[in-house]
């Protein structure tokens, strides 16, 4: 196991839990020993070392050969190259997951790339090259965490919800079947899925200054964070924001705006605080959800649907941000996950709201509250939870399919992969809901809306 943070130690349970392995030779690498004594407990061996360019090679190459069977690598690190990673594992004949196509150091905070040079869609890119490079071969399951991972779960789930209460006759695609999938959203009229994630859970002491907090990797949310806004872009849209650019690399699927994520909000909608704003912060699946769900006549684009997150963190990260910004993007230098134990109440809640057909919008996701998460599972909160038993089911799914060549969490068969990690996840449930970003506008301001269609971009970005 690459990386041993938050999500890293929230997997040892898993771990413990679920598999059969030899722990003699389990070993755990990072360049902290922050949380060494979870493993010195446990007899883990511990290499602290960073994974560098140089060195990743001569480093886990023996981890991965010594004695007999298959090899394991679970990426839960920041600054390693996923796709470097991925292709030693797989001449070694090992398998692999990561939660993210993770780059070497450097290339989030690269002044001289251009914005685009810096989205998630470049990243991706790269991945689908190399998997077109070498099809087949040793299953190496990438982007697999909450999300990007289990919302693409959650997302076929959904549709086949909105289909049965739409009374939509149709057989459900199988898991390889993705003109099956892309053509039901189709059919069903959706213009586009938000990841809407609103996050609740409240620290013990309030924000100090000059610290950033968050309930996953600060480091991961600060590059996410500073990357270009990035979404899917559907063919339903019909204006473009002057400061987006559409994509020239890759699939194309998208477009990326002048300007970071994390300072980018949207309007969406969750159970429980029902409408909100989130951020529109880049993510790999935002553009893979767009990209597997386009159907095409040809080689044009028939239909795709828009897509991009919607996140709200956790008050304290909101406020992290905001002073972040006010530092023109210069990160504090103190950064805090919040633990467990630092988390008084508040749940993660994490799905998909899929809009645009005939009974409006729909979420679908986990409410997780940080009480169920102490119970079901130690040294995590909730949204490390979403994040580890989506790996375990990754971890799962690459045991059954262990020849799969490299996939995405779209890719995977959602009710196998939904059954092993619904035990951890809370509530999973759905909702309708009649909102929309055009409910209660324009209020006393004269606001540039499209009345014509209320899930128009133009009406979700906030300006
Ligand atoms: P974290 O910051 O808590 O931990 C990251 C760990 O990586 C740290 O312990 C750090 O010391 C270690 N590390 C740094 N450089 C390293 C290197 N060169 N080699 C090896 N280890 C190194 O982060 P986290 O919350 O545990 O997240 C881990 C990863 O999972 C991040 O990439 C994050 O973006 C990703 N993530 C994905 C999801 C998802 O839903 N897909 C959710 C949360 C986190």
């Amino acid at each position: 196991m690459i990386g041993f943070g938050s999500i890293g130690k929230g997997m040892l349970p898993m771990l413990e839990r679920h598999f059969d392995y030899d722990p003699s030779r389990f070993v755990v690498i990072d360049p902290s020993d922050r949380h060494r004594r979870l493993l010195d407990e446990r007899d883990i061996r511990f290499e602290q070392v960073a994974i560098t360019q140089e060195n990743y090679r001569e480093v886990l190459t023996p981890l991965l050969t010594a004695g007999g069977g298959q090899g394991f690598c679970v990426n839960v690190s920041v600054d390693t190259s996923s796709i470097d990673i991925i292709r030693l594992c797989r001449e070694l004949g090992s398998l692999y997951i990561d939660t993210v196509v993770e780059p070497w150091q450097g290339f989030y905070f690269d002044k001289g790339a251009g914005p685009e040079q810096r989205t998630n869609n470049v990243l991706r890119s790269a991945l689908r090259e190399e998997k077109a490079r070498s099809p087949g071969g040793p299953t190496a399951v990438s982007c697999c965490g909450a999300n990007p991972g289990m919302v693409s779960w959650l997302l076929k789930q959904a549709l086949c919800d909105i289909a049965h209460d739409t009374g939509h006759a149709f057989i459900e695609p199988g898991p390889d079947d993705r003109e099956g999938w892309a053509q039901l959203m189709r059919e069903l009229g959706v213009k586009g899925v938000h990841i809407a994630e609103r996050d609740t859970q409240r620290s013990r002491s309030p924000k100090p200054m000059n610290v950033f907090l968050n309930t996953w990797s600060v480091e991961g949310f600060i590059s996410e964070g500073l990357q270009p806004a990035e979404l899917g872009w559907g063919t339903h849209e019909k204006w473009l924001p002057e400061n987006a650019r559409l994509m020239t690399i890759g699939t194309k699927v998208g477009a990326y705006l002048l300007q970071p994520g994390a300072n980018t909000r949207v309007r969406t909608w969750c159970p429980t605080s029902e409408a909100y704003f989130g951020f529109l912060v880049t993510h790999n699946e935002a553009i893979s959800i767009a990209d597997y769900f386009t159907v095409r006549d040809g080689s044009a684009v028939a239909y795709r649907p828009t897509c991009h997150y919607a996140y709200h963190p956790t008050n304290d990260a909101v406020l992290s941000l905001h002073e972040m910004f006010g530092r023109a993007g210069r990160p504090q230098e103190e950064k805090h996950v919040l633990d467990e134990d630092e988390i008084v109440d508040g749940s993660d809640e994490l799905g998909v709201l899929v809009f645009g057909h005939a009974k409006n919008a729909y979420w679908y996701g986990s409410q997780l509250s940080i009480d169920e998460a102490r119970e079901l599972a130690p040294y995590q909160n909730a949204t490390g939870l979403q994040v580890t038993s989506a790996i375990l089911a990754g971890m799962a799914w690459a045991l059954t399919n262990p020849s799969a060549g490299i996939v995405e969490s779209d890719e995977m068969d959602y009710r196998a992969c939904l059954n092993i990690q619904k035990p951890y996840l809370g509530t999973v449930k759905g909702y309708y809901t009649d909102w929309t970003p055009l409910s209660s506008r324009p209020g006393l301001f004269p606001e540039d809306i499209d009345d014509s269609d209320p899930w128009q971009f133009r009406n979700v970005l906030v300006r």
